[in-house]
């Protein structure tokens, strides 16, 4: 730790404790603008299913892409949008975005987007959804939310109470990071979601750590078992997929497949004119 190294060490320690703060500082009162100058931009990482060997579904992924700074990846800015509040002003406009771009992909693709607890917590959340599938025009069961254990165990009722609305709505709820967050399955039994989603830190030691595949089996035999479906995120080679497909893993999603980029609009197919043939 710090002091071990002597005094030199405290310096730089607290040098580097400014900076931190310094450019937590910085992101914080950047935000605000970075929103209103249209920053932000969507990316989408497909998700494969392994059976039938084709796209089912994208996940929208936030990216800030700073004027000078270049791209802000989200682990630096989402937690201290998430402590000003202003996640749920981004979240929405993520929600929104993603919802009017399905209409670009293949109809038989779901959009699957990520609620930040503090967008979930809000008193207006379901409403929000409400607004965003009637502007869009998405059919609802093309949507999928992400939430976290975390969101979900905040306040109980209410959270068991949006889940079963949305599932009314015909909206899809994963359960992300699965697996990192509450040890406490009791809330498997009261809330209503369609797919677990396991953690990439299961699936990365999945080739070297037996344990982690028992965990990965485990987690797929859960999901059979409730009447949910599985899906793996950063799988980044073969092997993995392989032992995932094994252990009953229907879709996966990871670098390996594909990642995160901006929506590849397809283009209106034109003929190209006819040649006469030549004799
Ligand atoms: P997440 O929802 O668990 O997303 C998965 C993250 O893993 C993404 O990072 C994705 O780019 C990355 N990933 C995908 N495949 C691979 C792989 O094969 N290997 C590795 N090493 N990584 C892979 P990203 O885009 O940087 O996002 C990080 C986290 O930020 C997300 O984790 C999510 O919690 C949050 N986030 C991203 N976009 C949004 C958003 O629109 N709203 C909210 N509330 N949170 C977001
Ligand atoms: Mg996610
Ligand atoms: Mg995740
Ligand atoms: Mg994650």
């Amino acid at each position: 730790h710090a002091r071990a190294g002597g005094i030199g060490n405290w310096s730089v320690f607290h040098q580097q404790m400014g900076l931190v703060a310094e450019y937590r500082q910085w992101i914080e009162s950047e935000l605000h603008t970075a929103f209103e100058r249209g920053d932000f931009v969507v990316h989408y990482q497909p998700q494969y299913d392994l059976l039938s060997g084709k796209v089912v579904g994208y996940e929208a992924l936030v990216r800030w892409r700073h004027p000078e700074r270049g791209m802000i990846p989200p682990q630096e800015f989402v937690p201290i949008a998430e402590e000003t509040g202003m996640i749920a002003l981004i979240g929405e406009w993520v929600l929104r975005k993603a919802c009017a771009d399905a209409h670009l992909m293949p109809p038989e693709c779901s959009v699957a987007v990520n609620i930040s607890t503090v967008q979930f917590m809000t008193k207006d959340f379901l409403s929000q959804v409400r607004g965003v599938i009637k502007a869009t025009g998405i059919e609802p069961h093309r949507l999928e939310l992400e939430v976290t254990e975390t969101a979900m165990m905040q306040d109980r009722e209410r959270a068991a109470t949006i889940l079963e609305e949305l599932a009314r709505m015909g909206i899809s709820v994963a359960v992300d990071d699965f697996g990192t967050g509450y040890s406490n399955l009791s809330y498997l039994i009261d809330f209503t979601f369609k797919k677990l989603k396991i953690d990439q830190s299961f699936v990365r030691r999945l080739e070297t750590d037996a344990n982690s595949g028992a965990v990965v089996s485990t987690i797929v035999g859960l999901s059979r078992a409730l009447g949910v479906r599985t899906i793996a995120e950063g799988v980044e080679t073969e092997n993995q997929a392989t032992l995932l497909k094994a252990a009953g893993c229907e879709v996966v999603q990871g670098y390996l497949f594909g990642k995160p980029a901006p929506l590849q609009v397809r283009e209106t197919h034109v003929e190209p004119p006819r040649r006469v043939a030549t004799a």
